[in-house]
């Protein structure tokens, strides 16, 4: 066992360009639901940076869009720390879709800050293996050097 205990997972958080200004708000959601920040960094994507990030979306008819969308300004990658990472982060962002977002009943990161399907507020990593991907995109040489469960805020 270790500080933190078992079950530990890491994933990439992204806050989209629409939503940068709202970080405070977000970093309390994130606070709340008991995942930590082990790295951050705020960066403005370059067209292929942003293509190669979404490349499994390349043949969709919403890419441009999208990637129009991500360069348009600054976005915040943060890796987070805690219990399922994963999914909590996702179900903390809500449905894809903004304004389906919004029919629910709880308020997500998508429903408050986000505004349509493309334009929502914020990514999370869909599995471990696109974490991985994914931190490595934004934190190269740091992701991946050990399992999760070696962690502990010693390391930050
Ligand atoms: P998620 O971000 O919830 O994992 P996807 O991986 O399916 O969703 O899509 C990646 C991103 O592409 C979405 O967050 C959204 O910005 C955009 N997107 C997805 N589906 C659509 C769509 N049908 N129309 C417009 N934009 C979309
Ligand atoms: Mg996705």
């Amino acid at each position: 066992a270790n500080k933190l205990g078992s079950k530990k997972e890491r994933t990439l958080a992204m806050i989209k360009p629409d939503a940068v200004c709202k970080l405070g708000d977000i970093l309390q959601m994130i606070y709340d639901a008991n995942l930590i920040v082990t790295k951050a960094k705020m960066t403005k994507l370059t067209w292929r940076e942003a293509a190669d990030f979404y490349t499994e979306h390349q043949t969709k008819s919403f890419f441009n869009n999208l990637v129009q969308f991500m360069t348009s300004g600054p976005v915040v990658a943060m890796e987070l720390l805690g219990d399922e990472a994963v999914s909590v982060w996702r179900r903390i962002l809500g449905p894809t879709d903004s304004s389906t977002a919004r029919k629910e009943a709880s308020l997500s990161l998508r429903a408050q800050f986000g505004t349509d399907g493309t334009r929502n507020a914020g990514h999370g990593s869909d599995s471990l293996a696109s974490a991985a991907r994914e931190l490595e995109f934004f934190f190269p040489s740091t992701a991946g050097q050990g399992p999760a469960n070696t962690a502990s805020y010693s390391d930050c």
